[in-house]
């Protein structure tokens, strides 16, 4: 039977009642743990990175029947090769995964595995089952065990307890579930168009690692355990379809190399980069080259780095995530006309690509240029009313132009996107209390209050049950 009770959150707690999760509830949870995830997991944040896993991880989930939930993808910054996903559309996975990929199409199967997990509800129904207390915290405690396994300073037993058992637990997939996820999410990749062996190709890799380190291995097979079973099933499933070669994109390498210049220490991966162009050992050249100008710019070795440029910007004419570096290149060496320039060239080019907006917005606020960020954040707002980084841009501006009514009112949207309704709450009783905004503006503000608190009436209510 399904009953429909709320489950939603208090302080950025989950609480999960004893009830079957309906899919509003899964919502709930989904957006309530993006706030704890923010806060606890070592989320990355480069713009070139998190934008491209974002678009790969969307083009997925928008092949599935459940394209309409919130779905959100992160790069976690953790050696450990692992991915997760969370009810309610929230799929982390590790750079060290990323790096493990050998392809594209190896990487959207992995995102296609977890996004299959989500569509069908695997964790949602693990914690419905869940039926010893009336509200327990299941979700936020799923939050803190991922923490814990992607950052190996925090404690384990910070988290002990027999329900950090069951959710530890839970989060190691059934079989039954992982073959589901299979079946799932191999007509995603397909229908995404990506090369579908490599989805056997990837886990085939994982699970060979074993064998070599008993004791270590990946997290991934931990929570996803493969059999050979399950890859000779893959396999077949591929043979049944016309073979289909798909080049990686030139953003997948790039994308990759700037996790490799970014992860290791900054000497490490200048040797590294120098290494593979020295001895042409890469996949692409490019990608390499963009690698060593991202660990020239970390060692500040500014001249070599201004020349590597160049010759990246003739070979790769016109891409965005190397304007982004090069806007990057000239605010390191203190030419902002020159970034800034940069910037609104590359945005001719891919008005869409949200990282040239990013990195132009804070330059702009950095150069007190509030008014032209402002323009610019609230353009880009008309296309994705969803993103809660140009509403904290907004929220800047504003505060840089000292309006405080319109800058509480953003930060409140900011805060509501990720989850955080009672900050929320806070930040639209500050934008009552500002003293300045319109008529116009302070019954907008009246108006999404009383909402917000609806919305967190409901909750308590239905918390109390
Ligand atoms: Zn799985």
């Amino acid at each position: 039977m399904f009953t429909t009770r709320l489950c939603l959150l208090l302080s950025s707690v989950v609480l999960v009642t004893a009830c079957s999760v309906s899919q509003s509830d899964e919502r709930a949870i989904g957006s309530a743990n993006a706030a704890q995830v923010d806060s606890e997991l070592p989320i990355v944040h480069d713009s070139v990175v998190d934008l491209f896993v974002t678009e790969l991880g969307r083009s997925m989930a928008s092949k599935t029947s459940r394209a309409d939930l919130d779905w959100r993808f992160e790069v976690v910054n953790s050696p450990d090769v692992n991915a997760f996903a969370l009810p309610g559309g929230f799929v982390g996975v590790n750079s060290g995964l990323i790096l493990t990929a050998q392809s594209e199409s190896e990487l959207a199967g992995v995102l296609s595995h977890e996004v299959a997990h989500v569509t069908q509800r695997h964790m949602a129904r693990m914690l419905a089952q869940q039926k010893q207390a009336q509200v327990i915290s299941l979700a936020a405690l799923a939050v803190a065990i991922l923490a814990a396994r992607s950052n190996s300073q925090i404690s384990q037993a910070a988290i002990a307890g027999s329900q950090a058992s069951f959710i530890q637990s839970s989060l190691n997939y059934t079989r039954d579930h992982e073959r589901e996820a299979d079946r799932v999410g191999f007509q995603v990749l397909e229908r995404a168009g990506f090369d579908v062996q490599a989805m056997a190709a990837f886990f085939e890799r994982m699970q060979r690692s074993t064998r070599y380190y008993e004791t270590n291995a990946p997290a991934y097979l931990r929570t996803h355990p493969v059999t050979y079973e399950r890859i000779a099933d893959m396999q077949n499933r591929a043979q049944n379809l016309p073979y289909r070669q798909v080049a990686d994109s030139l953003d997948f390498q790039l994308m990759r190399a700037k996790i490799k210049a970014t992860q290791d220490s900054p000497q490490e991966a200048l040797a590294f980069f120098e290494e593979s162009l020295g001895e042409r050992k890469y996949v692409s050249e490019a990608a390499t080259r963009y690698g060593l100008v991202s660990a020239l710019l970390r060692v500040k070795s500014y001249a070599r780095a201004g020349k590597e440029l160049q010759t990246l910007r003739t070979a790769v004419p016109g891409n965005a995530a190397v304007d982004a570096l090069t806007a990057r290149y000239y605010r390191a060496t203190g030419d902002t006309a020159a970034a800034l320039q940069t910037y609104r060239d590359g945005l001719k080019n891919h008005p869409g690509y949200r990282a040239l907006v990013y990195d132009y917005a804070e330059l702009l606020l950095a150069t007190r240029q509030a008014g032209e960020a402002l323009k610019l954040v609230e353009s880009r707002l008309q296309y994705s009313a969803s993103d809660y980084r140009l509403y904290e841009l907004q929220a800047k501006a504003y505060a840089a132009l000292d309006k405080r009514l319109p800058q509480h009112r953003a930060l409140a949207e900011a805060y509501y996107r990720v989850g955080n309704v009672k900050g929320a709450i806070e930040q639209l009783l500050l934008a009552q209390k500002s003293g300045d905004g319109d008529f116009y503006q302070q019954s907008s503000v009246d108006a999404r209050l009383r909402e917000l608190r609806t919305l967190e009436k409901e909750t308590q209510r239905e918390t109390k049950k």
